[in-house]
Parts: structure tokens; sequence; C-alpha cells
């Protein structure tokens, strides 16, 4: 007796079609998986056989080889159960194989026979586009914000009776969807602040990475969870693939839809460096920096991240891709984000003439963390104290509110499109050269400043491509120009100048 199931398993964010075939035939009873099965599908043989016995249909006590096809192709996680068991009971005789045709099964088994949710739905669901996805009760909103057509049972009896014509699909009880975006800080909140107010806007519109130093309390955090308020939404296919992302990690909040808005995550230092970047022995699960793939990846007391981490950072700062190594392959994972990270000026973290308790040889290790090619990414590096009290407390005191700043956010990241990127920061010198020409009094400001400063060739190009950005966030046109330049060059001031000082 031959049977052929469709299922789909997910490596990475990649949903990849598995055919299930299940052979039973004469001989001692044994149950054999073939096909590129990892541990965990491997796992899958007590789970399939005590589920089928435990909903009371007979396990056939002859040999039975299930063959997951292509078999080239690693098989992970325990998505293949339900597909298995349908297969055992259609090479059974239990189903009739016209009641499988058109579907695709896709969940895992408790021995019991209940039918259990599993990470990365909707990426598992791109390959099964021409058959309709049976899945858990648990999945099925997940299933059908891409597949309005799925449908849910909740265990392997009840599969059964509608598979043999006994009963109707379980009709889900309406429910009212309400879509609720998790509610984003407005920038309304930050008072004063002008400069890291306008780093954050230059940020987002650039997609700028920006460095914050300042005391504790100075509010680095309240200004970098309010990046994501004034980042533009995401276009559908942003959407579908952060979505994919938080689906694998068990993360998407089926009931507000599909992701919409960018993500924010906020790793702490004492992070592992798999939970960081992604990895794991059985299942594969994204790190930060595919969580945060679209949005904000927030870094605060910087350098207390151990430096594997920081060198970790590097793939994805480069290509918005992380290669994760695992047992026998690996896996490329998205890992494009905006990156803010936040530190304190000293270990003290006064950093202050006076009040600093740190010994020259401390602060040097401290700021060593962040020198050379760390230090490079970051286009803006900006100092951050904490509010004049008289700002606070003034009548006038409320700033901006993030929906305006959002909106000269997407008029300059039109100008960025019309280039050919979807923000400066990507433009190569090239296309700097093309897209941002300088002023004469421009150019001799940039090579005064590579002459008298530690200011590089790669820094220069950043400086200018931040100039571009101060430039489209005040719709204007034309070379770019000293005054322009020199705004460019505060913004990424911070470090030097705290160097100079100590
Ligand atoms: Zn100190």
């Amino acid at each position: 007796m031959l049977a052929q199931v469709l299922s789909a398993t997910v490596l990475g964010v990649e949903g990849h079609r598995v055919s299930v075939e299940v052979h039973v035939a004469a001989g001692l009873p044994s149950f054999t998986i073939v096909g590129l099965p990892d541990a965990s599908v491997r796992e899958s043989r007590d789970r399939v056989r005590a589920a089928v016995q435990s909903s009371k249909f007979s396990w056939p006590t002859r040999r039975v080889t299930v063959n997951l096809a292509p078999t080239n192709l690693r098989k992970a996680g325990s998505g293949l159960d339900l597909a298995m068991a349908v297969a055992v009971l259609v090479a059974t005789e239990v189903l009739p194989e016209r009641a499988i045709q058109g579907l695709g099964f896709i969940g895992e088994l408790g021995l019991d026979g209940t039918l259990r949710p599993v990470p990365g739905v909707l990426p598992a669901l791109d390959p099964l586009a021409d058959v309709r996805p049976v899945v858990a009760q648990a999945n099925l909103a997940e299933a059908r914000l891409v597949r309005p057509e799925s449908v849910g049972v909740t265990d392997l009896v009840e599969l059964v009776a509608v598979l043999r014509g006994e009963r109707a699909w379980p009709v889900e009880p309406d429910r009212v969807v309400v879509r609720l975006a998790p509610r984003e800080k407005d920038l309304r909140d930050v008072q004063g602040q002008h400069i890291a107010r306008s780093a954050l806007e230059v940020a987002a519109a650039g997609g700028h990475h920006l460095l914050m130093t300042g005391p504790p309390g100075a509010g680095k955090t309240m200004l970098a969870e309010r990046l994501v308020s004034i980042l533009p939404d995401l276009d559908p296919g942003q959407a579908i693939d952060v979505s994919r992302v938080h689906s694998v990690a068990s993360q998407l909040r089926a009931d507000r839809g599909l992701a919409t808005r960018p993500p924010f995550r906020s790793p702490h230092h004492t992070a592992s460096l798999v939970a960081m970047i992604g990895g794991g022995s059985a299942l594969l699960r994204p790190g930060e920096v595919s969580l945060a793939s679209g949005g904000v990846l927030f870094l605060d007391e910087f350098g207390e991240f151990p430096s594997a981490h920081i060198e970790a950072l590097r793939q994805p700062l480069e290509d918005g891709v992380i290669h994760v190594a695992r047992a026998l392959h690996h896996v490329v994972l998205p890992a494009r984000f905006l990156l803010v990270a936040a530190t304190n000026p000293c270990p003290c973290g006064t950093g202050r003439w006076g009040e600093c308790r740190c010994s020259p040889v401390q602060i040097a290790r401290y700021r060593r963390r962040f020198s050379g090619p760390v230090l490079d990414r970051f286009d803006l590096r900006i100092e951050v104290d904490p509010p004049d009290p008289d700002v606070l407390f003034g009548s006038d005191s409320a700033g901006e509110s993030s929906s305006a700043v959002r909106d000269r956010v997407i008029a300059a990241r039109r100008r960025a499109a019309q280039r050919g990127v979807t923000c400066n920061r990507q433009l190569s010198g090239d296309a700097l050269e093309h897209h941002a020409p300088l002023t004469a009094d421009g150019r001799d400001l940039l090579r005064r400043e590579m002459g008298a400063t530690t200011l590089s060739m790669r820094g220069a190009q950043r400086v200018r491509s931040v100039a571009l950005t101060l430039q489209d966030l005040a719709g204007e046109d034309g070379p770019l120009d000293a005054r322009r330049l020199a705004a460019a060059i505060l913004l990424r001031a911070a470090p030097s100048r705290s160097e100079a000082a100590a």
C-alpha cells in the first residue's frame, strides 16, 4: 500500500514543499523515516504512532516506511507529523485516497492525537499555493493572514471524521479581529534635546546608524524607543518578510494581522550570541538581528556587549543578511536593521571632569571597544545630556509629534528612491559623486577636515551622505555647500570631541 500526502518544511525563513510517501509492506513490524530527516523529524516516529493509536485507529503490524521527498532536501521540525499520520491512515485504508486530494497538512501531533501549532506557518504555506492548507486550530489565524481558505482542526479524530465526510470542517465562531497596532511611543514626549531629535530624524530618513553617548538618565532609551514611530510603514513586500521571520520565531501576533509597522528590538547585553544572531540545535531560531530586520535594533549599554556580539554585527550591517551555521548546512536570514547604540561616556557613567572616578586606563579600555571598524558604522554620533530643567518645565515645551516628523522622513525617502536606493546610506562612493555634488567651499571644508582630523576617505563619504539626507529633509536641491556639510560633521562629532577631552 502506498500513499502520498503534501506538506512543507521550513529551513531558515524559507518554506519548502515536501511530499510525504508512506509504504506499508509485508515483513516484520517496523517504522522507518528516510529522506534526510534531522533529529527533530526522527522524533516524529514515536509521536505519530502514539497519536494514531490513541485516536483508536489501528497501527499496521507490518513494515512501514516513510519517505520525505525530495530526498536531497533537509527536513526539520515537527510540522510533518500530521502529514505522516494522514499518509499512514490512507495507506491502511482508514481514509480514502480521494479525501486528501487538494489538501496540504502542517502540524505537530501530541501523543494523544491532539494537533499542536508549529512555528513558521507563514513561510511553510508559500510552497503550498495550489492546495488548501490544513493546520492546527491554534495556527489558523496566522495561516489565514496569507491563505484565507485555510482550515484548522484540533485533533486527529476530528480530522478523520471530516475527511471521511462524516462532518464538515469545524467552523470558527465569528470573531471580531481587532487589529491593534502596538502602541508606539511618540516623539512629542521628548522635550528639548534638539540635536538628538534631529539625529533621530536623519537616522530614519537616511538609514544612518546612530551612536548616542551620555550619562544615565539623559534619555537615550527614551529617544531610541521613539525612532520606530518616525519610520514609514512597511511596504507589502517588507510586511511579508517581517511577518515571516516573526512567524518562524513564534512571535507573530496573528490577531494583529500582518506586521505593518517596523519592529523594535532591544536585546540586553547579557543575551547569548545565539539569541543575537540566531541558531539553535534542533529548531532554528531567528536572532535579534533578524527579528529587528525592517526596523530598529537598539543596543543599550553598547560597551557592555561582548566583543563577539559586536563583531557578529559586521556582516548584517554590510550585507543586510546573516549566515547562521548549523551542524550540516547553513541558512541565510534577513538582517537589515537600523542600528542605534547607546553608551555611557566612561565606566562610571558620569564622564564629567571632577565627577568621573575612572582611571585613564579604564577609560582607554572602555573607549577601545568603540574604535575603528565598529565606530565607522555609525554615521551619526551624538552626545546626549539630561534636558535642561528650564526646557522641561517651560511653557511651550511639548516637542513636535512623531507623525509630523514621519511625513518629512517619507518625503526624504521618496527622494532617495529616485536615486535607486531605499535610503541614502546605501549610496556608494560613485553614486554620491553623481547625486551629491559639492560646491567649491563644500569641497574645501571636507579637504580641511580630512587634513586636520581623523576623518578618513570613507568618513568623508559618510559625511556627504548625511549632508544629502539633511538636504532631502529640508526639501532643497543643488550641490552640498559648506554649511550643510558642517551640520553633517557636527552630527558625527561626539566621540572625537570626547577623545580630545580625555
Ligand atoms: Zn568615569
